[in-house]
């Protein structure tokens, strides 16, 4: 089944290639970034199956069941041109390119001097045998990665200065997961691939996991009056829990669920609100409203000035 997909995701990729960006790339004289715009092409149409996909799936559950009625529409569209610019755009591609250059970099400086770093698989090497288990080994290793993440971003000024631009939104919608200043993305990224470098998680399946740890995020923040029951929630994070994350009540240091996709995190550190009934208006009544309700370039500009004032203290 994943020989298959990956073989039509191969071809599909192949053909846009050949048909469309490498005449293009050829007609104006820059067939030496022939690699790379393939990589991005690579990058770009995973990023259209997965909003197509998170849109299938939140849209009509949206629709069905809201928390509240949607009365801020600019401040959606906003948050359509986050993800398109996060999910399509060109800055994750300059962070790609960086990341795999420096990877490449590094692996070159560990081949020559003949150290091979540990991963999972040859602490371990029973997992080889066992893809299901190193998978969900995977996926539970980097959430607790994610989980202190979060918490980090909550606990220092100069991080939540950044962080506030995702807090600040009031009509919070699936839309709204990708709702980050541009330096925390950058941060998060780094920080995600490194714990997946560290642990060797291997790059088909660093993708599968990166899919669907979006989707759930995406679905995290729908506009849906939807809990998964007294053991669901604690197994997987739900609109419900995530909202009460993204109350007013709950924004700064004083944060509650701040999992991504596994409760456990918050119920084993002492940070979960399992309160079933909770659905609280969200956004940040200390962000200013130009975070709230200003355009993209708004919140980018004024997010790295209040980062600016908290590295200074003020
Ligand atoms: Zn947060
Ligand atoms: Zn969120």
């Amino acid at each position: 089944m994943f020989d298959f997909l990956t073989r039509i995701w191969v071809d599909t990729s192949g053909t846009i290639f050949e048909v469309a960006l490498q005449p293009a790339l050829y007609a104006a004289g820059l067939m030496m970034w022939a690699d790379r715009a393939q990589e991005w092409l690579d990058f770009a149409l995973l990023g259209v199956v997965q909003v197509v996909l998170v849109y299938a799936v939140c849209r009509p559950l949206e629709a069905l069941h809201p928390v509240e009625p949607v009365s801020d529409h600019a401040a959606i569209r906003t948050d359509v041109l986050y993800t398109l610019l996060a999910r399509l755009g060109l800055l994750p591609l300059i962070a790609f390119v960086l990341l795999s250059s420096a990877e490449r970099m590094l692996n070159g400086l560990l081949a020559d001097t003949g150290f091979v770093p540990p991963t999972l698989e040859t602490l371990f090497p029973a997992l080889r045998d066992m893809p299901v288990v190193a998978l969900l080994l995977y996926v539970v290793i980097l959430d607790f990665g994610e989980y202190w993440r979060h918490r980090f971003q909550h606990m220092f000024g100069w991080w939540y200065a950044l962080h506030s631009v995702h807090h600040a939104q009031r009509q919070m919608t699936f839309w709204t997961d990708d709702r980050n200043h541009l330096l925390d993305d950058a941060i998060a990224a780094l920080w995600f691939g490194a714990v997946a470098l560290l642990i060797g998680v291997p790059p088909a399946q660093f993708v599968l996991i990166v899919m669907l740890r979006q989707l759930a995020e995406s679905l995290s923040h729908a506009n849906v009056r939807l809990s998964f029951g007294s053991l669901g929630e604690r197994l997987l994070v739900s609109p419900r829990f995530h909202r009460i994350h993204h109350g007013e009540l709950s924004a700064g240091e004083h944060g509650r669920n701040y999992a991504v996709l596994l409760p456990v995190w918050d119920w084993l550190f002492g940070t979960a609100d399992f309160d079933r009934k909770s659905y609280p208006r969200t956004g940040d009544p200390d962000a200013p409203e130009s975070l709230a309700t200003g355009g993209w370039l708004r919140q980018q500009v004024d997010g790295l000035k209040q980062f600016g004032r908290a590295l200074r203290g003020r």
